[in-house]
């Protein structure tokens, strides 16, 4: 069975309770890195809605504060100006609602993939016992890894080890996930099945999805919405609705609905690229 077949196999729905979705919305928000006399103004007044149970991009050029913004959402940062909304309450910290993958593995190595995904409820004392092992059990079944798991990191591939972050993710039953570029540095093929597998996790349990990417084409494949940021000091240039169908299938980037929104993001992500390289000259 392939692993998108398993994905959407029926044993495989809807066994962990994982239904709960919020809004995040950005109102205004300004951030700038370092001294008043040489402060590096990175957004500047960006507000974006990401719907609840809405996959919603963020694609920029590379610098452009794309990760500034997942800081700010996570609330491992404050903005200095506008505020972080999550189902319109002011947040004022990380919370264990709001989850974050990365694209640098953060798997702690000496812990196998069972012991990674229990350490969260574990170290907070919310979950143990037997509870706790079925429900990391089940979670990493879903995520195919059900043969890996007293495997450590380094022995899984690049594409199990996001898999395996996603169950450590989603064990904490966040109501928002937030993925910074987390399929980068894979190869072509396993980006492209992650891409799938990834879809087909969020068209089952809808919470809301944050996904920044420097990529046009995941970018259009994977969204309801699709945000494209300007350069530094970035501001939303666009939102484009993303009207493709679902369920999803690489076919759909050659369809010419799909060309055109491919169309639209380059354009508006070249002219940017262009001034920044102008700026560089
Ligand atoms: P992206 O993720 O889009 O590539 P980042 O959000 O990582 O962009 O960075 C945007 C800009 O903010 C860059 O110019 C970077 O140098 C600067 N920056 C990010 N974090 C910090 C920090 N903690 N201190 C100073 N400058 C930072
Ligand atoms: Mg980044």
């Amino acid at each position: 069975m392939s692993l998108r077949d398993f994905a959407r196999s029926k044993d495989n729905l809807n066994n962990s309770g994982l239904n709960n979705a919020s809004s995040v919305t950005l109102r205004d928000v300004s951030k700038s890195y370092g001294e008043e006399w040489l402060s590096d103004d990175v957004l500047k007044d960006v507000s974006i809605d990401f719907p609840a149970g809405e996959l919603t991009v963020i694609v920029g050029p590379s610098g452009c504060g794309k990760s500034t913004l997942v800081n700010l959402m996570a609330g491992f940062e404050q903005p200095d100006k506008g505020q972080v909304l999550v189902n319109g309450e002011v947040i004022h910290g990380p919370a264990k609602d709001r989850m974050v993958v990365f694209q640098e593995t953060a798997l702690i190595p000496w812990q196998t993939t069972f012991e990674n995904v229990i350490f969260g409820p574990k170290m907070r004392g919310e979950k143990s016992g037997k509870a706790l092992k079925d429900e990391a059990e089940a979670l990493l079944v879903k995520v195919g890894l059900g043969e890996f798991i007293h495997k450590y990191p380094i022995q899984l591939s690049g594409g199990m080890q996001r898999r395996a972050e996603l169950a450590r993710a989603l064990i904490n039953e966040p109501t928002v996930m937030i993925m910074d570029e987390p399929f980068r540095g894979l190869d072509a093929m396993s980006r492209s099945l992650m891409q799938e597998f990834f879809l087909d996790l969020f068209e089952e349990n809808k919470k809301t999805n944050i996904f920044v990417t420097s990529e046009v084409d995941e970018a259009i494949f994977l969204a309801d919405n699709l945000v494209i940021l300007s350069n530094k000091p970035t501001t939303v240039q666009k939102v484009l609705k993303i009207k493709l169908p679902r369920p999803r299938d690489y076919k759909m980037l050659t369809s010419a609905e799909a060309f055109e929104y491919k169309r639209e993001a380059l354009e508006l992500l070249h002219d940017e690229a262009m001034k920044s390289f102008a700026v560089l000259k």
